[in-house]
């Protein structure tokens, strides 16, 4: 078994500023970038700008991680989170605001706390929450309009919410809801789903929960709260008003790429154009996780990303290092 010197690798309490493997984003597709990489013996830090996990960080149960049968999101972030460090990797609560590649090849990432040297990137920024963009959105979101029922559903016990979306994310968080409010809406703007069967399954089983489908939200209202919400019948242009206390919006996810677009090719929704390699067009910087097209955006394809990406990481600095780079 090998053994690890976690100072050496991970450098001492002080940041350094000079690192192998910079990796941006703290998800699954991260952390397991820097498990790989530490074990690869590259001195790997990881730059987290809200809370390490990801999504899963606020989603309820996490029941698809094989070998494991069911975890808590926040559990399984915590798990490789220690499993990452173990291998030394050191983790910066900072946002990467700009990333540029110099002429000696190295990378400079510029963030919230200070500047930072690397010689290969690896970004995991993932994606976050979509917004409806209807009027009343903004001004409830944190009033009843949420985008985390993990984090807020709590607060609204037994009282009737909505959940807008048909995808997994709209169903599994549907489904934690219905064990906390007394009734939950599921709003959808069709009649077939994205979720899979066993999750639609689930929903329909569950006393609580009523799907209201082929209708759109036209209209958060409230005053100091969120009062309901205003629908539209896809079908028929029909308006209603469904009184509700809190409204969860799961209707996908928007990559997080603004900082690599120049460095990068993105597709038109702004996912980057890098395959199985994670290779960018910027040789030294790796796309892995949700940010990248994908066929399938689950945590154990994040993981494979960033396994893969840590190795053609190393690969990359093995290569330009016996070419006397950088
Ligand atoms: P998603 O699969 O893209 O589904 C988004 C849903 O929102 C779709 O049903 C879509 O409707 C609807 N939608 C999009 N824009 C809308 C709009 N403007 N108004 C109303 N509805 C709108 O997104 P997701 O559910 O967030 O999942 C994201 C990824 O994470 C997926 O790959 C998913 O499989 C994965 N995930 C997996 C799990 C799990 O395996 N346990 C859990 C959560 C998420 P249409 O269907 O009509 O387009």
């Amino acid at each position: 078994m090998l053994e690890f010197n976690l100072e050496d690798i991970a450098g001492t309490s002080e940041v350094e500023s000079e690192w192998d493997v910079a990796i941006v984003g703290g998800g699954p597709a991260g952390l397991t970038a820097a498990l790989y990489s530490g074990r690869s013996m590259r001195k790997t830090i990881i730059f987290e700008k809200l809370a390490v996990g990801g999504q899963i960080s606020v989603t309820d149960e996490v029941d698809n991680y094989p070998g494991i049968e069911r975890i808590k999101g926040p559990e399984l972030a915590r798990l490789m989170e220690k499993h990452a460090k173990r291998f030394g990797a050191k983790i910066v609560f900072a946002e990467v605001l700009k990333i540029r590649k110099e002429e000696g090849g190295k990378f400079t990432l510029e963030t919230t706390e200070g500047a930072f040297k690397a010689k290969a990137v690896i970004w995991a920024t993932g994606a976050e929450p979509r917004k409806l963009g209807v009027p009343g959105e903004k001004e409830f979101t944190g009033r009843g309009v949420s985008y985390c029922a993990v984090c807020d559903g709590p607060f609204f016990k037994g009282k009737p919410v909505a959940v807008i979306g048909g995808g997994d994310s709209a169903f599994t968080e549907a489904l934690y809801l219905a064990g906390i409010a007394g009734k939950v809406y599921l709003i959808h703007r069709r009649e077939q789903f994205r979720a899979q069967r066993i999750y639609v399954e689930q929903l329909k089983s569950k006393p609580n929960v009523e799907f209201l489908l082929n209708k759109v939200v036209v209209e958060f209202v409230g005053d100091k709260m969120l009062k309901g919400l205003r629908l539209v019948d896809t079908k028929t242009g029909e308006e209603s008003f469904l009184e509700v206390s809190a409204a969860f919006v799961y209707i996908g996810l928007r990559p997080v790429n603004e900082v690599i677009q120049d460095l990068v090719d993105l597709d038109e929704r702004g996912f980057a154009l890098v395959g199985e390699d994670t290779k960018t067009k910027t040789p030294g910087l790796f796309v892995a996780g949700d940010g990248r097209v994908k066929f399938l955006r689950q945590v154990v394809t994040a993981v494979a990303d960033g396994a893969v990406a840590a190795m053609m990481a190393d690969e990359y600095i093995r290569e330009v290092e016996s070419e006397g780079q950088p």
